[in-house]
């Protein structure tokens, strides 16, 4: 799906098909609108989707090169040193 933008009045996602938006009509049977089928993604829903710090912003890749620290480390003892934990 093509985002299409956020709508503020209900705090919510747009997602529209990427064939209408490239206006190649001819391939698209998703919907028997002129605009479309659209899809609404709502933000508090999933905030793993759609985090509280925008991932374009540097906070998000300090916070990420530390996640990814903890994971790698995690794998190291539970798959290399085939560490157990009861
Ligand atoms: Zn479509």
């Amino acid at each position: 799906m093509y985002y299409s933008g956020h709508c503020k009045d209900r705090d919510r996602q747009k997602w529209r098909c990427p064939l209408k938006v490239k206006n190649a009509d001819s391939t698209c049977h998703c919907s028997t609108s002129h605009y479309g089928r659209v899809v609404y993604t709502h933000s508090q829903d999933n905030l793993r989707l759609f985090p509280k710090t925008p991932r374009s912003c540097p906070t998000w890749k300090g916070i990420y090169d530390k996640r990814t620290a903890a994971e790698r480390v995690f794998k190291r003892q539970k798959l290399d040193f085939k560490l157990t934990f009861f």
